[in-house]
């Protein structure tokens, strides 16, 4: 089962006790995924692909004194999948729910930009914006698993007005919500594992929530202990790098110049390297008794040796020396 359909699973089972959150819950599902059929008489259709919401929006158009049929057929292209159709047939209380919506007037003409109607009539509680929220994500929402590549909640298949709508109740509850516009169509998405957190919390999936939150807390722990194991591996790739570094130095000095040259304290400590190759900074100090930073300095000043063997040849390096290069 995809977390979509499992967040929907959720919000289905959710009983609400208010009539105005039913009803805003319903609206919100009409309004997105509705259709007005005019041929012979006025009626309603919705459809879905999933039982469990055809069941609800059965149950919530009660509300609306509504009579209602439900039927299924299988979509006869491409994934033949079952869809669920609501019907709402011609009948008297159909003028009076699209009025009330704003979609009538008075006088039975079709009005269009009705979301101040909507706020006004059905979105004047905060309980019944969050139910406005979960009728929208059963009619056009999808979210992505936790586990997936990125946090991803959008609302697909909305007109601008709708958009707008959904934008403005989301940052009502404090969830800044993006849209994205293809000429007549628009999707609002969230991004960002708290945002989507915050919304499955608002509009009431609380399993999934619980889940999303476990996946997420899980992934976190584990990025950073990828993070820190990288940043761990990277200090001793480092480490290796520079000791194998100083013995290729120092064996080249041994070959070119022959250690009896160095003063005594860089040879001590050149001899202590090629004898310790593996050893850290920190055990090869223990080992000299020298503090790492003066072990440090000298290692450098042999390195420095060798490139200046390398730059100005044997018989010049003396002099380079004194010269501080
Ligand atoms: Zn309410």
């Amino acid at each position: 089962m995809s977390f979509t359909t499992q967040v929907k699973e959720d919000l289905t089972r959710i009983s609400s006790s208010r009539t105005c959150c039913r009803r805003a819950e319903f609206v919100a599902f009409f309004l997105i995924n509705g259709m007005i059929r005019i041929s012979g008489g006025v009626s309603l259709v919705m459809q879905t692909e999933n039982s469990g919401v055809a069941r609800r929006m059965f149950t919530l158009a009660k509300d609306f004194s509504l009579d209602r049929e439900v039927s299924v057929y299988r979509r006869s292209r491409l994934k033949k999948n079952q869809v669920y159709r609501l019907v709402i047939p011609p009948q008297a209380g159909i003028s009076r729910f699209l009025e009330e919506l704003g979609m009538l007037d008075a006088g039975d003409r079709w009005r269009f930009g009705f979301t101040d109607q909507i706020r006004g009539h059905f979105l004047q509680e905060p309980c019944c914006c969050r139910a406005f929220l979960r009728g929208a994500f059963l009619a056009a929402g999808s979210v992505a698993a936790p586990d997936a590549g990125s946090y991803h909640l959008e609302f697909n298949g909305i007109d601008r007005e709708q958009a707008d709508l959904l934008l403005s109740l989301l940052a009502e509850q404090g969830i800044p919500g993006k849209m994205l516009q293809r000429r007549d169509n628009a999707t609002v998405y969230l991004k960002g594992a708290e945002h989507i957190s915050d919304f499955l919390n608002i509009i009431g999936s609380h399993r999934s929530l619980l889940e999303f939150e476990s996946v997420r807390v899980f992934k976190e722990v584990r990025n950073q202990a990828n993070r820190l194991r990288n940043c761990d591996n990277a200090n001793v790739n480092k480490t290796v790098a520079a000791a194998a570094r100083q013995v290729e130095e120092i064996s080249y000095i041994q070959r070119e110049l022959g250690m009896k040259y160095l003063p005594a304290k860089l040879r001590a400590v050149a001899e202590l390297r090629l004898e310790y190759p593996d050893a850290s900074l920190t055990e090869l100090a223990e080992l000299s008794c020298l503090g790492r930073s003066a072990l440090n300095h000298r290692l450098r000043r042999l390195e420095q040796i060798a490139d200046n063997i390398r730059s100005y040849g044997v018989s010049e390096w003396n002099r380079s020396e004194a010269r501080g290069k």
